[in-house]
């Protein structure tokens, strides 16, 4: 209900803000043509009201419509839940295992991250998604992932209205000199008169909403079932790249320290109810977080506090192997490549075989990071950074990698 008393007070009006991006904007264009073209499709052409199957239809049409609004508003305006201002862990002795942000003048507490379009240490940050043009982390991560799965379902309903509708409507226009066989595939077995004929623009409105539908279910599809994996391992993206570098620097440094991620609960159905509950809330406050038996509060700040002091790890260094244009979702980079481009609008960089790269973050498939620049384009003060597809480098072995290798083993 949160959504609702959001809209009544009028001290929060200034929110209606969000609405401005190209994010989502272009989300509720989809959800308004997509909705309201099928239900224009079925009570006019394809399942008049008068018939029961056709009431049905009408009320799932709008159930969808009204369930996928609810969740994308909510994961737009609850947002993802923001550390306090100047918060600071209530034993001062912990602060040794945080780092500060500047900016917030606080502590991050675990598990949060500052980011640089909401201007706020993020609980539970998992990324920033310019479609509700907020981040997803803890406490909208339930509703977000909703609506990931809610758009596509509502989306094949919809599609499927509309090849009926177009189906149908052309059935009796189009003469299938081929075929002998004529199926009538309309749901409603008699003549009715439309209050208005099937024309051109009816069509061409039709075949428009199908192809948002289909994409908007493949591509929507996809995130929801990286979402999932999120959930059901308790480990964000973020923090799988942390894990990432911490296995990298207990290989490089020969520790012997064994890195067990802290949140996954065991399994994935425990994982899974720390982020959906019956009351719309996911378990927690944000800040103090159950963990493994093997771990405690601050393994994973500890773990980062590491990875910061060892400027090797900060950023791993890779080498292209393959040229890459700079396109957000590239050809002939394979599928995953394509489909999991990062939801972001940070900027995709060019690559050239033989250039070398340091890397900070990245996902399976893209990586993020800093061209190594000539000395040149140093003095001209230029820094080239961006996404970019990971298949596209190759990590680069220390012994061979000249110049910038660390400068000497640090023991830790
Ligand atoms: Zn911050
Ligand atoms: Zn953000």
């Amino acid at each position: 209900m949160n959504f609702f008393s959001a809209i009544v007070k009028f001290e929060n009006l200034h929110e209606v803000r969000r609405l401005c991006h190209w994010g989502p904007v272009i989300a509720l264009t989809v959800i308004a043509v997509c909705s309201s073209v099928a239900i224009l499709d079925s009570i006019i052409w394809y399942w008049p009201l008068d018939t029961t199957g056709g009431s049905v239809n009408f009320i799932m049409l709008i159930n969808w419509t009204v369930l996928i609004l609810y969740n994308y508003f909510n994961a737009m305006y609850m947002g993802p839940g923001y550390i306090p201002l100047q918060w600071k862990p209530d034993n001062q002795q912990e602060t040794m295992y945080l780092q500060f942000c500047r900016i917030c003048q606080g502590y991050k507490a675990p598990r949060s991250h500052h980011c640089r379009k909401c201007n706020r240490c993020v609980m539970k940050m998992d990324h920033h998604c310019p479609w509700i043009n907020n981040c997803c982390g803890h406490l909208n991560h339930a509703y977000f992932t909703s609506f990931l799965l809610l758009a596509p379902l509502g989306c094949i309903h919809a599609a499927f209205i509309f090849i009926m509708t177009m189906y149908t409507e052309l059935y009796d226009r189009i003469s299938f000199g081929w075929s002998s066989v004529k199926i009538d595939m309309s749901a409603v077995r008699r003549v009715h008169h439309p209050i208005m004929p099937f024309n051109v623009a009816a069509f061409a409105a039709t075949l428009f909403a199908l192809g948002l539908a289909l994409g908007t279910t493949i591509a929507v599809g996809m995130l929801f079932f990286i979402q999932m994996k999120v959930i059901t391992r308790n480990k964000t993206s973020i923090e799988a790249w942390i894990e990432e570098k911490a296995k990298d620097r207990i290989q490089y440094y020969q520790t012997g320290e064994e890195f067990v991620f802290p949140y996954d609960l065991g399994g994935r159905w425990e994982n899974f109810k720390q982020v959906f509950t019956w009351s719309g809330t996911p378990e927690g406050d944000g800040i103090e977080w159950p963990v493994n038996e093997k771990c405690h509060q601050y393994t994973l700040t500890i773990e980062q506090l590491k990875q910061k002091t060892d400027k090797r790890v900060r950023s791993v260094q890779y080498r292209v192997v393959e040229d890459y244009n700079g396109a957000c979702c590239p050809l002939g980079k394979g599928l995953n490549t394509f489909f999991r481009t990062p939801c972001t609008e940070e900027p995709r960089i060019k690559l050239t075989k033989g250039e070398t790269i340091f890397a900070t973050r990245g996902t399976k498939w893209w990586m993020y990071g800093d061209k190594v620049l000539t000395e040149e384009q140093i003095r001209d003060g230029v820094r080239i950074r961006g996404w970019f597809p990971r298949r596209c480098v190759e990590k680069c072995h220390y012994d061979s990698a000249n110049n910038s290798a660390p400068e000497e083993k640090k023991d830790l």
